[in-house]
C-alpha cells in the first residue's frame, strides 16, 4: 500500500478514516489539526510573548517543532524553567490531557484547564510515530491504563473524551 495522498511509502499501523500516510502527509496531518485547535481557541497571537516550560521530553521538542511549522519566525516564545502566570505553553499529549480530566471527574474534582497546551489534540501513540519520522529520543507522557484498553478496543475513544472537554469549555 502507498500514501493515499501522493503514492510514497506509506507508514506503518497508521490510518484514519481508511486513508494511508507517508511521513510528509502524516505530518501535515497533525500540523492541520494542531492549528485548528489552536485557531478554535484562540489562545495564541502574534503580537504577545509566550513562554515554553523546559522538560526533556519528546512532546517539548515537538511542541517547539509544531509551533514552528505554523507560525514560523513570527511567534515570540521563550524557553523558561518556571511556570509563568501568563501566556504559558506546556508540553503534552491527548493521554495525559485525558487523564487529568478523567482523574477530576472520578475525585469530583473541578477540572481546570491551565496554560496552553498545543499538542492536547495528539494521541500518545502519533507522538510515538512522530519521534520515529524526525528521529527523537524519549518516551512520551502516559495517561490512563484504563483508557488505552477502552481505546484499544473501541478506537477513537481518547477523541471522544476530548470531545468530552471541549464541550465543557463552552
Ligand atoms: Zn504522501
Amino acid at each position: 500500500m502507498t500514501c493515499s495522498k501522493c503514492r510514497s511509502v506509506e507508514l506503518k499501523n497508521v490510518e484514519y478514516a481508511g486513508l494511508k500516510y507517508c511521513k510528509r502527509h502524516f505530518i501535515e496531518l497533525i500540523t492541520k489539526r494542531i492549528r485548528k485547535d489552536l485557531r478554535a481557541r484562540e489562545e495564541i497571537t502574534l503580537d504577545k510573548t509566550y513562554y515554553l516550560l523546559k522538560e526533556n521530553t519528546p512532546e517539548f521538542i515537538l511542541t517547539k517543532y509544531f509551533l514552528e511549522r505554523i507560525f514560523g519566525k513570527y511567534l515570540k516564545l521563550t524557553e523558561v524553567n518556571t511556570i509563568k502566570t501568563k501566556n504559558m505553553i506546556i508540553a503534552t499529549n491527548l493521554d495525559m490531557e485525558t487523564k487529568q480530566f478523567l482523574e477530576s471527574y472520578f475525585t469530583n474534582t473541578k477540572y481546570v484547564e491551565k496554560h496552553i497546551r498545543p499538542l492536547r489534540t495528539v494521541t500518545k501513540e502519533e507522538i510515538e510515530k512522530l519521534c520515529e519520522i524526525l528521529n527523537i529520543k524519549g518516551k512520551p507522557k502516559k495517561g490512563l491504563e484504563f483508557l488505552e484498553k477502552i481505546d484499544n478496543k473501541y478506537p477513537g475513544s481518547k477523541f471522544s473524551v476530548l470531545r468530552s472537554i471541549n464541550h465543557l469549555k463552552k
